[in-house]
């Protein structure tokens, strides 16, 4: 912080006082008046007297509480006092003989109490301002790693929650895919021993299916815990890049077409061809694409249909936006659904964690966009993002 500037020699007088003002020309008059007056009255009396502008030392305005300039303030001898107002001059000359008293006064008694010597100076306004700017300083350290403390506390808990949730999740589908693949195993066994196994073709195809759809739920939950560690950190490393946002959704959608096919749902796309290019993180915002509609195969029921459009909004920005003809979302969850493990409690039964959304929010939000969902309960969902444009 700056230092206080000193207008005045700094003496070791006990009245100390401190003047705001402003560098509003409606003011000068008046607080060339204030100035000239004390200093008449220094010729009979020695005080200490600052003048700070409010706009060079805002810190010290707010500390002081000021709601108006030009205000004065005793600080020394005890209690505080501030006069402010059009009247200012007048409650000087009212109050001026009592502050000079008690200053007096104050010499007076500090002198008999130390004998002839002012042995214990009244702290001058240099220190006291400049200690005001260190509290102040260090209040807003304190607050701040205290919110940095909460922050990080947050995190902790969120990975501590997630991985113990992952843990105790994993075993079903770990389970899930050890008995089919023993069962294999016996059934290739008895094959090779025996010359038959009462695994029929039909068997063995559903046993590997059933093993391979396990194993990709347990990759999906890994898949969801690395993301998580990623990115709860708050600080997401982004490394943006020139992209054809519109080739991007084509790619991801043709990535899940099994999944889409495997629920007889309908996939539309709606890309304008004239998308102007987009800067943001590929990979990130492939993450987001894949989140987003990932949910809407999920919680859209089997012959529903998807669609994915893009929208130039603005000069600044793109807008990609997933509706589904699933069971939407209630009002009051709609901000909600974006929450670190928020999930509805009519979805407990389907599988994910309820980082999905948060870890889309991160990113979009690194990317300085906005998302948000449009709903109505069995009407479908809208999920909204948006991507800033390339501008050379
Ligand atoms: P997850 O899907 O793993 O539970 P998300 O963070 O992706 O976690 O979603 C949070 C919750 O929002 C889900 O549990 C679900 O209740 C709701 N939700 C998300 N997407 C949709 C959607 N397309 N349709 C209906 N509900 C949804």
């Amino acid at each position: 912080m700056e230092p206080v500037p000193t207008p005045f020699t700094r003496s070791e007088a006990s009245l100390q006082l401190l003047l705001f003002v402003d560098k509003r020309p409606s003011s000068d008059e008046k607080i060339r008046q204030i100035r000239n007056r004390f200093t008449e009255l220094r010729a009979d009396y020695d005080f200490d007297l600052q003048i700070i502008d409010v706009g060079d030392q805002p810190h010290l305005a707010e500390h002081f509480k000021l709601i108006a300039t030009p205000t004065l303030i005793k600080v020394y001898p005890e209690p505080r006092q501030t006069l402010a107002g059009s009247d200012l001059s007048a409650q000087i000359e009212n109050w001026w003989p009592r502050w000079r008293q008690a200053s007096e006064e104050y010499d007076a008694s500090a002198q008999s109490r130390v004998g002839n010597l002012r042995a214990l100076p009244t702290p001058s306004l240099n220190d006291s301002l400049s200690r005001s700017d260190e509290l102040i300083q260090l209040s807003d350290d304190v607050f701040r790693l205290k919110q940095e403390k909460e922050e990080l506390q947050e995190q902790l808990d969120f990975k501590d929650r997630l991985i113990s949730m992952l843990a105790h999740d994993l075993r079903n589908p770990l389970t899930a895919v050890s008995i089919a693949l023993e069962t294999l195993a016996m059934g290739n066994e008895k094959q090779e021993t025996y010359g038959e196994s009462r695994l029929t073709p039909a068997i063995i195809t559903q046993l590997l299916k059933h093993a391979r759809t396990q194993a990709k739920a347990i990759d999906r939950m890994i898949t969801d815990l690395l993301q998580a560690a990623r990115s709860s950190d708050g600080r997401l490393q982004l490394q943006p890049q020139k992209m054809d946002l519109g080739e991007l959704c084509l790619a991801v959608v043709d990535s899940l077409k099994e999944q889409f096919q495997a629920k007889a749902q309908t996939v539309v796309t709606d890309i304008p061809i004239d998308l102007p290019i987009v800067y943001a993180d590929l990979e990130r915002v492939r993450q987001v694409l894949i989140n987003l509609l990932d949910n809407a195969i999920k919680y859209t029921p089997a012959a529903g249909k998807v669609e994915v459009a893009i929208l130039h909004r603005t000069a600044q920005k793109v807008q990609i936006s997933i509706s589904d003809t699933g069971p939407g979302i209630p009002g009051d969850n709609q901000e909600q659904i974006f929450d670190d493990s928020f999930r509805l409690e009519r979805d407990a039964e389907k599988a994910g964690y309820g980082i999905g959304l948060a870890v889309c929010q991160r990113i979009v939000r690194a990317h300085y966009g906005q998302i948000w969902v449009n709903s109505e309960l069995g009407h479908g969902s809208c999920f909204h993002f948006t991507l800033p444009v390339y501008r050379p």
